[in-house]
C-alpha cells in the first residue's frame, strides 16, 4: 500500500514506520510510466530495507511568468494509483508552505551553464530547481535520490549540487522511458493535439539518426543539418535549440560520449529530449 501524506510532520511519522534505506523520487506529479521506471529503479536499488518516497510538488518558482504553472496537469488520485502500482511506499504531496517555510531563497552560486539550453528561455529556472531539490533533500534526508535522464541538464546540476552540498546522498540516473513510437513520455504530452502527437515521433527519429551519423564520422554541422531537415519535414514542429555537448555541458570532443539535446515547440507545447552520442574522428570511422 502507498501512504498519501501532506505535511512534513506527517511525512516523518509515516517514514518512521518503514525501512531505513530512504530513497526520494522527486516529481511534479501528473505521474506516467516514465516516473514509474524511476520508482522501480528506486525499489530495486533500495532493497528489502527500502523506503521509497515519491514527492509530488508543482514548484511554482521554477515556472516563468509566461509558462504553464496554472494549467500544469494535476491529479493526485491518479498519481496515487500509479505510485501504488509501481510500489512506492509513500506519496508525499506537500504545500508551498511545507516546502518553503520562510527562509528562502538559498544563495546559489551562479553558473554560466544555467543560461544555456533550457536556461536560455527559462531565466531563473535552474536556480529554482536546485533550490527545491535542496529543500526536499533537507526535509526527507534520503540515502539516495532518483532522477531521469530525460531532464539531462537538470540531472547534471543536481548531481553536482549533491556532490558539493550533500555528498552522502547518492544520485541515481534512469534512462528515458519512451512511447511505442519513441516519443519520450512527458506530463506535457497531454497538451498535444492528435495531429501534433502523430508527428512527434520525428523528435526521437531525428535524434536516433544523429547518433547513427555520428558513429559514421559525421561532423556536428552535418548532424545538426540532418536533424533540422528531418524535424522540418513537419511544419507543426519548430526547433527551439539543438546542441551537441559533453556530459558536463561543455564542448564535446571526438571519441568521448556526450549528449545531443533538443527542445521543440508543437503549438504552445514545449518538449525536450536527448540521447547519448559519440562523435567519431573521421579517420577512426569506417
Ligand atoms: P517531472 O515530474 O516531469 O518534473 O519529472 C520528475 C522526474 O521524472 C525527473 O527526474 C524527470 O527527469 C523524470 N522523468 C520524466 N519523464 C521521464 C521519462 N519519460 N523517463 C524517465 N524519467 C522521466
Amino acid at each position: 500500500m502507498t501512504l498519501l501524506v501532506h505535511g512534513n510532520a506527517e511525512l516523518r511519522l509515516a517514514m518512521s514506520g518503514l525501512g531505513s534505506n530512504i530513497c526520494l523520487v522527486p516529481t511534479m506529479g501528473a505521474l506516467h510510466d516514465g516516473h514509474g521506471t524511476l520508482i522501480d529503479a528506486a525499489k530495486d536499488f533500495a532493497g528489502k530495507d527500502g523506503c521509497v518516497v515519491v514527492s509530488d510538488f508543482v514548484n511554482p518558482k521554477q515556472f516563468g511568468q509566461e509558462e504553464d504553472f496554472e494549467k500544469y496537469p494535476r491529479n493526485l488520485e491518479s498519481d496515487l494509483k500509479i505510485a501504488h502500482s509501481a510500489g512506492a511506499h509513500i506519496l508525499w504531496a506537500p504545500s508551498v508552505e511545507d516546502v518553503y517555510p520562510g527562509h528562502w531563497p538559498l544563495d546559489i552560486e551562479s553558473d554560466p551553464r544555467f543560461e544555456i539550453l533550457e536556461g536560455r528561455t527559462r531565466p531563473g529556472h535552474f536556480v529554482a530547481v536546485i533550490e527545491v531539490v535542496t529543500r526536499l533533500f533537507d526535509i526527507v534526508q534520503p540515502n539516495f535520490a532518483v532522477f531521469g535522464e530525460k531532464d539531462f541538464q537538470q540531472l547534471i546540476f543536481i548531481s553536482e549540487m549533491a556532490q558539493k552540498r550533500d555528498p552522502q546522498i547518492g544520485i541515481l540516473a534512469v534512462p528515458t522511458k519512451r512511447a511505442a513510437d519513441g516519443l519520450a513520455l512527458s506530463s506535457r504530452n497531454v497538451y498535444l493535439s492528435s495531429d501534433q502527437r502523430n508527428v512527434a515521433h520525428l523528435i526521437p527519429d531525428a535524434l536516433k539518426k544523429a547518433v547513427q551519423l555520428a558513429s559514421k564520422g559525421a561532423t556536428q554541422f552535418e548532424i545538426k543539418k540532418t536533424v533540422t531537415e528531418m524535424i522540418n519535414t513537419s511544419d507543426l514542429i519548430e526547433i527551439d535549440y539543438l546542441e551537441i555537448l559533453s556530459n558536463d555541458l561543455t564542448e564535446l570532443k571526438t571519441g568521448v560520449v556526450g549528449r545531443i539535446l533538443i527542445a521543440v515547440k508543437l503549438g504552445n507545447t514545449r518538449l525536450i529530449d536527448n540521447m547519448p552520442i559519440l562523435l567519431q574522428d573521421k579517420n577512426d570511422s569506417n
